[in-house]
């Protein structure tokens, strides 16, 4: 199994990250991606991708932490080269926050896109609050020709649908295990198990029964019986699926 988003890049838990790694293994999920959300946890990223063989770096930075960022974009294309980065981000919008404008999010969304796009590597995008923009960003921007994954997509069956025929997937994670979890079922329902993987966005979205705790990518196969059980199908369909998935846009 695969978690395809993952903070080890987390101060709290890369201070715990052999144990972490070793209960992930004990769980069977055997390939981690960390995205980065700033220029220092972009670097911490792409050391634990170098030193940890079934860990691969997304570098890129998050909407709420792009103030002053400059040089910073330099760094992120030349570094987003090396072979163990395997996706930009996460990048997009977030307009729960008001720690940037509208304005400068979507400076920096577009710098990342066109990183992207130029070293060949999918976009791994955080959207909050920003369900329309975000896709008219990505289609504006011919985001489909690098496609990514919508990271704990919470938007519209329909925008889904959209979404798609862009080449891009969805991350399900700890939400669809919630009883509130909105759209996120009739998503997972409807869409094409060919457009989902799995995540957990650790530390962070703890899957039930374990809500409350800090989250760890030993739970990714809560999220896997979850799908299995929406869809109606094996687990081991779900888990063969994803793998295909993940290899097929992470190269990985
Ligand atoms: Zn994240």
């Amino acid at each position: 199994m695969i978690d395809t988003h993952c903070h080890l890049n987390i101060d709290r838990i890369y201070e715990k990250i052999e144990l972490v790694l070793k209960e992930a293994k004990e769980a069977n999920v055997n390939k981690i991606i960390v995205p980065g959300f700033d220029l220092e946890s972009s670097k911490l990223a792409l050391e634990i991708a170098k030193k940890y063989d079934n860990c691969y770096a997304a570098i890129g930075f998050h909407p709420t932490e792009i103030k002053g960022y400059d040089e910073e974009y330099a760094w992120l294309e030349m570094a987003a080269k090396e072979d163990c980065v395997v996706a930009i981000g996460e990048c997009g919008f977030d307009f729960h926050w008001d720690t940037t404008t509208k304005e400068e999010q979507i400076e920096a969304f577009i710098k990342q896109i066109e990183i992207a796009k130029r070293v060949k590597k999918p976009l791994i995008i955080h959207a909050r609050e920003a369900n329309q923009i975000t896709f008219d960003t990505l289609k504006k921007h011919d985001a489909s020709v690098v496609g990514g994954v919508l990271h704990a997509y919470a938007g519209s069956l329909e925008l889904a649908k959209e979404y798609t025929k862009m080449n891009f997937c969805f991350g399900i994670g700890g939400v669809i295990t919630f009883k509130n979890a909105s759209s996120l079922p009739s998503v997972v329902k409807e869409i094409d198990l060919k457009y989902l993987i799995t995540e957990t966005d650790s530390p962070y979205i703890t899957p039930v029964p374990f809500r409350g705790k800090e989250n760890a990518p030993k739970y990714i196969p809560y999220i896997v019986e979850k799908i299995a059980s929406i869809k109606e199908i094996d687990q081991e369909e779900v888990i063969k699926q994803v793998q295909q998935n993940v290899l097929k846009l992470f190269k990985i």
